[in-house]
């Protein structure tokens, strides 16, 4: 089949099959508040738990640094891409999280690749969740090394992987916070697992770290967990972009050899540095936003449950409704919208076949009343 012709049909199967994906062109002009054209919704589709992205300290941080240091970085950073703003910022996360070193990527995506990249050789073994995040799954498939996986946060499936290999190398492989359901992964238990059988782990804590534990340290910390690897990305509740690789002086020297992602691409701004140096002092020492989050989980929690709409066991930010139906997802986000709330629609392949699902999010930023009256929407348009 010619290009043409194959990338014709995947378009209409994707129609007909109520998968086609769009991007939108929308204003969040405030982390609550999204506008798309003239219409106003409030925002329960972000990332930006604790509302950081329109923060007053982390927007005055990139405006000075652009100032001082200019918009662009200018090169990677093993040429003249890495300045002192980009070293404190490796500097204060080590220290923040508990690591002798971190190294700074430009996504999370881009971390979790490079990480699998530099380290996986054809004689080692990778165990991971079946519901890890793309970036992984598809190093993992990529890479050179034997690629298993284990049904979601079981660790009797984890047990059975590790018992099933041999190889001299394992990294098992797993999410704080999954993003598409919420839920923790068990990882006093599976840190345990990995000990007894000489695996090393990796945890990507994208969904945990700002939000969860004491200073925002994430779902590791939460658990007294130490990964050999853990990675934090700065999108999500830091509000800003970027992230980084937590490990050992060793593993940070070779990631600095054979990182390709790192080595063969521009380093962040030292602006944008310098807003998540602010966006981390936020986390830690004011508290009140990670408060003010977990007051409206439980809020929202209770509300839905006074009105026997079907919620996850989900304790986070992110509480999906799940609906199954693509068609009937879609709908029902329609719905939504048109009552003013912005609420994506989750379908396959991002989640498994038959479980299409509202993914709510909240928000430190979201006030009670607003809570309520997507409560009272939900309940009226499932
Ligand atoms: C969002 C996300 C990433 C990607 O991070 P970006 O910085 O947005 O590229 C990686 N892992 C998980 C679990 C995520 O949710």
């Amino acid at each position: 089949m010619s290009w043409q012709q194959r990338i014709e049909n995947t378009l209409y199967q994707r129609q007909q099959q109520g998968l086609l994906r769009r991007r939108l062109a929308v204003t969040v002009s405030a982390p609550a508040s999204l506008t798309k054209g003239e219409q106003h919704f409030t925002h329960f589709s972000s990332n930006d738990y604790l509302g950081l992205s329109h923060h007053p300290a982390v927007i005055e941080a990139w405006c000075k640094g652009a100032q001082q240091w200019g918009t662009g970085a200018g090169a990677s950073g093993h040429v003249t891409g890495y300045s002192p703003c980009h070293q404190q910022l490796e500097q204060i996360l080590a220290e923040w999280l508990g690591f002798p070193r971190a190294i700074l990527f430009s996504s999370g995506f881009a971390a979790n690749q490079a990480l699998i990249f530099a380290l996986a050789e054809s004689s080692d073994t990778l165990i991971a969740d079946k519901l890890m995040h793309a970036s992984l799954q598809e190093a993992a498939a990529l890479s050179p090394a034997r690629y298993r996986r284990f049904p979601h946060n079981s660790l009797e499936g984890l047990t059975r992987q590790l018992r099933a290999t041999e190889t001299v190398n394992r990294l098992v492989i797993t999410e704080g916070v999954f993003s598409m359901d919420g839920d923790q992964a068990p990882l006093a238990a599976i840190s345990e697992r990995c000990r007894e059988h000489q695996a090393w782990l990796m945890v990507d804590d994208a969904h945990g770290i700002g939000v969860i534990g004491e200073e925002g340290r994430g779902n590791c910390a939460q658990q007294q967990v130490k990964p050999d690897i853990l990675v934090v990305t700065f999108g999500k509740a830091l509000g800003v972009s970027g992230a980084a690789i937590l490990c050992s002086d060793a593993v940070a020297d070779y990631l600095e050899q054979s990182a390709r992602h790192l080595i063969y691409s521009t380093a962040i701004p030292a602006a944008q540095a310098a807003a998540v140096l602010a966006s981390i002092n936020i986390v830690r020492y004011q508290p009140e936003h990670r408060e003010k989050l977990n007051q409206n989980i439980g809020h929202f929690r209770t509300q839905c449950t006074q009105q026997g709409i079907m919620l996850t066991d989900s304790l986070t930010a992110i509480q999906p409704v799940i609906i199954g139906d693509n068609h009937r997802a879609l709908a029902v986000a329609q719905t939504l919208q048109s009552a003013g709330h912005w609420i994506q629609a989750i379908r396959p392949p991002t989640v498994p076949v038959g479980s299409a699902r509202l993914r709510i999010t909240l928000s430190a930023a979201h006030s009670t009343q607003q809570i309520d009256r997507l409560v009272e929407a939900l309940h009226h348009a499932l």
